[in-house]
């Protein structure tokens, strides 16, 4: 529709999420009246983030060095671990200052119809921290969901056992959504209310 170069650009910012054809060619159009620099900067970002940005070696956060900024931090709680789907969940988390642990991020939750199994998921790295870190309490905040809800139970049922409590957010999160639908408060409520699974 528009020449090569503007077009290639719309197409690609319409594959990302949230971002319709109209919204894309606003912003091609945006970048194309902008000075040269804004736009390049734009561009550098999203280069320097792919070349940059790393997995944390023990938790699997995104990190920028072997370790990422919470697992660096001394003052953190290593008794407590919070295990979440994805790194953007720590973030949620995090908002609700209710938290001074560090965390597990498994890449995703069970999910058997989309061949997702526990091979898939980082539970036997989860197993070797258990082994090595002293982690008295595993808190497990996957989404409120069916696929959530599977990885909770399969969590409890694999890695209990004397000396190490399993628990889950308290109810009272929207069903069916992701963590990131929950306010600050509600999370923080869920977290302090958390019980045994
Ligand atoms: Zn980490």
């Amino acid at each position: 529709m528009f020449e090569g170069p503007v077009q290639r650009l719309i197409d690609e910012l319409s594959r990302l999420p949230g971002i319709g054809s109209k919204s894309a060619q606003r912003l091609a159009f945006h970048l194309l009246m902008v000075e040269e620099a804004d736009a390049m900067r734009l561009s550098s970002a999203i280069r320097d983030m792919r070349e940059q940005v790393t997995r944390c070696e023990r938790c699997f956060n995104v990190a920028a060095g072997e370790l990422c900024a919470i697992c660096r931090d001394v003052r953190r709680d290593d008794a407590l671990v919070c295990v979440v789907e994805r790194p953007q969940d720590i973030v949620v988390v995090e908002r609700t200052q209710e938290f001074r642990g560090r965390y597990h991020v498994l890449g995703g939750a069970l999910s058997p119809i989309n061949g997702i199994g526990p091979g898939q998921l980082r539970f036997e790295e989860l197993r070797q921290r258990l082994d090595s870190e002293g982690i008295q309490e595993l808190i497990v905040a996957t989404n409120p969901t069916v696929e959530g809800d599977a990885t909770a139970m399969y969590i409890a049922r694999e890695f209990k056992k004397d000396g190490l409590r399993v628990t889950r957010l308290a109810s009272g999160l929207p069903v069916g959504g992701d963590l990131d639908y929950a306010d600050e408060l509600t999370l923080g409520r869920a977290l302090i209310g958390r019980s045994e699974i």
